[in-house]
């Protein structure tokens, strides 16, 4: 399996630190508001990564955070009149809701930032102590960038170069910087805003330091995969390693893995910008799992521009394989029962190159469009095995290789049970005897199994209506 590495800018051979095992972290959202599709695509990229991985035969930690401290979060809050843990609790459970529609297993750790202060006074500590870092008169930290030699190794950039152009490094009390390269670790608190107590001053983490202390503790000092947006290379990521390298005198991360944009009339689409929408908007017009094929019908690496053209492909797409995997079902229930013969066997060990060419893309750096395209290969191949006397069990064994090779990239291709009226209204005639009868459960039960096939009930004076969601 190879990836390709953003610090070497090389595919190269994967090879976990411990046999068997990946250690992942992955850059996750600051949570002020609804995520925007752009801010999907490295959920539903790195989630299939993950998937691809337990493929494979890995165990996979994935660690993947919320940034729950932040002038915008803070920002809302004061505008809203409520404290800053309500607006960061809040679009948790949003953010939650939507990965679950988008089919994005939660991580095995989500770490939030302020469960993590005394980590991060720790890491803090540590850094002043080997003279990485360095706090100033009104007791802001900062952190000594020149003294770490590593320094631009991953966004490829020569410290000098930086200290000429880039005034967007120039942070708040830059006056009292030792240089101006240097990046803030720990800063003092403003009237209003959130603080915790430390050696330095009543304040908060800057933001880079969340990450160093989170992929520490969930993963130890040294992991395998190191990932997020590509905007996120520099400052971030390479303050992270600056950080990281320095307090625990190992590499920090193996292999460093950045996402392309998801675009909009090939801008980036961006909350600052205004140029975005919602998981939620998307939601109301498609399917999640349309929005997830759109997400991996592309390289990771290549600019992705969002259009209803595209979404309309992906739908059609979505819609081939489900139609397959429907009429394989239909064939293994009507089919005779009885062993594999060899023709079938035959037929199975054909199947399985397109397989194997899933595997390969997969392998390449992870190349989710070919890999796609070896699914519908696979249909293509199914629907061509005809009406014959194949045995229920072929049929089956189709159906499975298309639907594992489909859960891969975590799409879900069962049709949905769609209850026709009749059934609808012998539930509710059902519901109504069980309500007579004051048996409430079995009438909740029923109007839950309703609800969650799209049926939503009103109690009216004229009786009971219906419509579908
Ligand atoms: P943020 O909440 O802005 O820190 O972003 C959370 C994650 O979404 C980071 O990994 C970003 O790199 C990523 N991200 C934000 N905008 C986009 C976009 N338009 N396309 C792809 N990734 C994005
Ligand atoms: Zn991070």
């Amino acid at each position: 399996m190879k990836i390709y590495n953003t610090m070497s800018r090389k595919k190269e051979e994967f090879v976990p630190i411990e046999p068997g095992k990946v250690r992942m972290y992955v850059c996750g959202p600051t949570v002020y508001n609804l995520i925007h599709i752009g801010n999907a695509r490295p959920m539903i990229v790195f989630d299939t990564v993950r998937r691809y991985m337990e493929r494979k035969g890995y165990e996979v930690n994935y660690v993947s955070n919320f940034t729950d401290v932040d002038d915008k979060i803070i920002k809302k809050a004061t505008e809203e009149g409520v404290d800053a843990g309500v607006i960061s609790e809040r679009y948790i459970a949003e953010c939650k809701k939507d990965m679950a529609s988008l089919n994005v297993r939660p991580a095995t750790t989500h770490p939030q930032a302020t469960q993590e202060i005394d980590g991060m006074e720790e890491m803090i500590g540590t850094l002043i102590r080997k003279r990485y870092a360095y706090p100033a008169a009104d007791g802001t930290v900062y952190y000594r960038t020149r003294s770490f030699s590593g320094y631009g190794k991953l966004s490829h950039k020569n410290i000098d170069e930086l200290e000429g152009g880039k005034r967007s490094l120039l942070v708040s009390g830059q006056d009292q910087k030792e240089d101006p390269l240097d990046f803030v670790l720990w800063k003092p608190k403003k009237e209003g805003e959130p603080f915790w107590k430390s050696p330095w001053c009543d304040g908060r983490p800057g933001w880079h330091i969340e990450c160093s202390v989170m992929s520490r503790k969930y993963l130890g000092d040294e992991i395998d995969i190191h990932a997020g947006g590509e905007d996120l290379i520099f400052p971030h990521h390479e303050n992270e390693i600056a950080q990281s390298e320095a307090a625990n005198g190992t590499t920090f991360a193996r292999y460093w893995m950045h996402n392309a944009f998801l675009n909009i009339d090939n801008h980036k689409m961006s909350k600052s910008a205004g140029n975005f929408f919602t998981v939620r908007d998307i939601l109301e017009k498609y399917d999640p799992m349309v929005l997830r094929f759109f997400m991996l019908s592309a390289h990771y690496r290549s600019p992705l521009n969002f259009s209803a053209e595209l979404m309309e492909a992906a739908a059609n797409g979505l819609e081939r394989i489900r139609t397959a995997v429907e009429n394989l079902r239909f064939k293994a229930e009507n089919a005779r029962e009885g062993e594999l013969s060899g023709q079938e066997r035959e037929l199975l060990e054909r199947a399985k190159e397109f397989e194997d060419k899933f595997d390969q893309a997969m392998d390449d750096d992870f190349n989710t469009a070919d890999a796609i395209a070896a699914i519908f290969e696979l249909v293509k191949f199914a629907n061509t095995c005809g009406e014959a006397e194949h045995t229920s069990a072929f049929w089956k064994e189709l159906e499975k290789k298309i639907t594992s090779l489909c859960d891969v990239c975590g799409l879900i291709v069962e049709k949905k049970e769609e209850l026709l009226d009749a059934d609808v209204e012998a539930l509710i005639r059902e519901r109504q005897e069980a309500r007579k009868a004051k048996n409430f459960t079995r009438a909740d039960e029923i109007r839950q199994e309703l609800f969650d096939k799209g049926i939503v009930l009103e109690d009216t004076r004229e009786g009971v209506k219906w419509k579908r969601a």
